[in-house]
């Protein structure tokens, strides 16, 4: 599925909507170059979950930012971590696949993630404040719901 975003406060509008369709337990990878929109996206994942969307924040040396919400959400930014080999130390697969939502940022760096059950959106910026969001892996009865 293709969206379209003409600003920021749309994108995390967008991020609202597809929030609401998420369950516990579901895994979602965050695609696109930095500044395309990511943590933008995930504030409006964020305020959907009940979560104040002014926490969210891009990760600064924060692998893994857990927040209470219905269901609570784990927020992982690997834009940082330089040795891909080090992403099994991070704790990251504990929070895959629980109780919470799991969004992660820079998803590519995630070796061993099975594309089966994960949530794919890629954000590509196509100029000025112009962002295509391209949604794979949704249940198909959430498609129209969006
Ligand atoms: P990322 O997490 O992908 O690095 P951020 O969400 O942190 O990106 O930042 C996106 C930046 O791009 C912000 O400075 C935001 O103001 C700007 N921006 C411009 N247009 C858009 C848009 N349509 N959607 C999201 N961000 C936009
Ligand atoms: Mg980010």
């Amino acid at each position: 599925m293709k969206l379209s975003s003409s600003s920021p406060e749309e994108t995390e509008d967008l991020g609202f909507r597809f929030g609401e369709l998420l369950k516990a337990g579901d895994v979602v990878g965050l695609y696109g170059d930095l500044g395309a929109g990511k943590t933008t996206f995930v504030r409006g994942i964020a305020r959907a979950l009940g979560i104040s969307p002014r926490d969210v924040t891009s990760a600064s040396f924060t692998i893994i930012a857990e927040y209470p919400g219905n269901p609570p959400l784990s927020h992982v930014d690997l834009y940082r971590l330089e040795d891909p080999a080090a992403v099994d130390d991070t704790g990251i697969w504990d929070c895959i696949g629980g109780a919470s939502v799991c969004v992660i940022e820079w998803a590519e760096r995630l070796r061993g993630l099975s594309n089966g059950g994960l949530i794919r959106v890629a954000i590509l910026d196509r100029g000025e404040q112009e962002r295509e969001i391209i949604i794979e892996g949704l249940r198909e009865e959430d498609w129209r719901n969006l």
